[in-house]
């Protein structure tokens, strides 16, 4: 029936991000509704190679669209990065009758995907769920707005030791390779400076951020550091902050794995649940190897290998916005 699709697996790979569970559910019912059984594959492409996999009805995704994290798990699989790995995931499909497969990840899992479908005949429907929203070709990534409110929140927390003290406070941001989340959180929690991947210069960078703070007589000053900027990260930062200016007490917080959790945001769940449903529409719509993303609030199909190989720009305006507030 439908293009021939009876059975969709799905699973989550890579890093979680908040909303993922919402994803789950929303392929899993909308699957359901059109006749399509959903196989849940664990812990992401390693359950695929390890046949971990059980057939999920509307019920064993009740009440996990408010949950953090990934129920059917995630993981990180180097044994997919060979042929013989992915020739063992090929076995399970075949086994389990598999007739597609929806991957919830960042670009790792959309690349491992796109070459799965590449050598063998499966299609593969990619949702972006990552914290660092760094996938071309869609607005939003799944768990990135929660990821920026809970930063934001750590950040009014910090901000108010900071304000106690004549500190330079660097925060630590995840991000991969993108600065979004650093530059988006710094505007959000009023932040002096933002250093991120995207800005050649670090040093430039950073006497910028301790001009701002200082040189308009604020008494405190956080700078958020993209975790990738420089080597060793906020902490390098605060090694080259003293060095120029022994006047300088810095303090470095890393937010880690906190940037992960929590409860998705409304705007998460929803973008999840949308993508979701869409996905099963595409595969009955005969659309294989794409991902679905949003843009301008409309559903787009992205093939994967633009997803993956474009780059996405930070906002000029929003690197001035920060620039211009941070007086
Ligand atoms: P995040 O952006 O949150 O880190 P991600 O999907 O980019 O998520 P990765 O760890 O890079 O996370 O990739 C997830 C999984 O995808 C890997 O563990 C591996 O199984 C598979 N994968 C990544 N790159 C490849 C590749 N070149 N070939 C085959 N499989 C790959």
């Amino acid at each position: 029936m439908n293009n021939h699709i009876n059975i969709i697996g799905v699973l989550t790979s890579g890093g979680d991000a908040p909303g993922m569970n919402a994803a789950i559910r929303a392929v899993t019912r909308a699957a359901i509704s059109q006749g399509i059984r959903v196989k849940a594959i664990y812990r992401g492409y390693k359950g695929l190679i390890d046949g971990e996999i059980k057939e999920f009805s509307s019920q064993d995704v009740s009440g996990i669209i408010q949950r953090g994290g990934t129920i059917i798990k995630s993981a990180r699989c180097t044994e997919f990065q060979t042929p013989e790995g992915r020739r063992k995931a090929y076995q399970t499909i075949l086994k389990e009758q598999i007739d597609a497969l929806i991957v919830i990840g960042g670009d790792g899992t959309f690349t491992g995907g796109r070459l799965f479908a590449q050598e063998y005949d499966i299609p593969v429907i990619g949702l972006p769920g990552t914290i660092d929203n760094d996938l071309w070709g869609t607005d939003a990534t799944i768990g990135y707005d929660t990821s920026l409110s809970t930063i934001t929140e750590c950040i009014d927390k910090l901000r108010d030791t900071a304000t106690s003290h004549e500190r330079v406070f660097l925060v630590e941001v995840m991000g991969r390779y993108a600065g979004f989340l650093t530059l988006n959180a710094a505007i959000a929690g009023g932040c002096e400076a933002a250093i991120i991947p995207e800005r050649a210069s670090v040093k430039e960078q950073i006497e910028d951020a301790i001009g701002n703070g200082r040189r308009k007589s604020k008494n405190s000053s956080i700078v958020l550091v993209q975790e990738h900027a420089v080597e060793g990260g906020a902490a390098t930062v605060a090694q080259m902050i003293e060095k120029v200016h022994p006047e300088y007490s810095t303090r470095v917080t890393v937010l880690g794995h906190l940037q992960r959790g929590g409860s998705p945001t409304a705007y998460d769940r929803i973008l999840a649940s949308r993508l979701g449903v869409a996905a099963i529409q595409a595969l009955l719509d005969g659309q294989r190897n794409v991902m679905i993303g949003i843009q301008n609030d409309d559903i787009v199909l992205v093939p994967l290998s633009k997803a993956i190989h474009q780059k996405k720009d930070i906002k000029e305006d929003s690197w001035e916005a920060l620039q211009t507030l941070s007086i």
